[in-house]
């Protein structure tokens, strides 16, 4: 596995994308934190990986405004106000749905406020992946995405009703369910990396299984 993620970071590299590894999820987290300024204005792409590794509890807890757009009870109007205000945050932290061997990130969104965010508008995008996520190319990785990772996150959703498909059959069929959480497809393919424009993504790969 390490010469696997040697390879993989030095590929990132190549494609501008900063990276680095760490064994678990405590390294993880206090790397995490360590790139964020006190007062900083955080976005947040909701991620289990990152309420796994107990991101989510310290920038809730710390000096930071942050923007969490599923903080409990909180309305439809202030989601949506929340999500906008992520993209042009500070700091912005997510997960990742795949992350391939030649140094792609690969995202499936239902909204699209975390793919846009990843995109463009945060000073600083911070990628935080499990060893799990990572597979051999694009391909599989949107098979991954549409056959197990998507299926899983709508199950752990029941609020979303009437329930998209694969989350009662644990398969995709392509759906047109108002709740459809595979709309917009992004491959993160490299960065700019030039005299005006500098990288602004860093990835973290943690030597753990986590999210879906
Ligand atoms: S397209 Fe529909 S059925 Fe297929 S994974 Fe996405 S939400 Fe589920």
């Amino acid at each position: 596995m390490e010469q696997m993620v040697k390879e993989l970071i030095k590929k990132l590299s190549e494609n501008n994308i900063s990276a680095c590894y760490v064994k678990n999820r405590g390294e993880a987290l206090e790397k995490v934190i360590s790139m964020i300024p006190e007062t900083s204005i955080v976005g947040f792409g909701d991620s289990l990986t990152l309420k796994q590794i107990g991101v989510v509890d310290r920038l809730e807890q710390g000096n930071y405004t942050f923007l969490n757009p599923w903080k409990p009870g909180i309305s439809v109007e202030e989601n949506i106000k929340l999500k906008k205000q992520s993209l042009t945050s500070d700091v912005f932290v997510t997960g990742t749905n795949a992350l391939t061997l030649d140094g792609r990130i690969v995202n499936v969104d239902g909204h699209g406020n975390r793919v846009a965010a990843m995109l463009f508008g945060p000073s600083k995008v911070i990628i935080v992946v499990g060893i799990n996520k990572i597979v051999e190319n694009l391909e599989e990785a949107l098979k991954k995405i549409r056959n197990k990772t998507a299926p899983l996150n709508v199950k752990q959703h029941p609020d979303l009703t009437p329930m998209p498909p694969c989350g009662i059959t644990g398969v995709c069929n392509d759906c047109s369910s108002p709740w459809r959480i595979c709309n917009k497809t992004v491959i993160i393919e490299r960065e700019y990396n030039n005299n005006k424009y500098k990288p602004i993504i860093t990835v973290i790969i943690v030597g753990e299984e986590l999210g879906i």
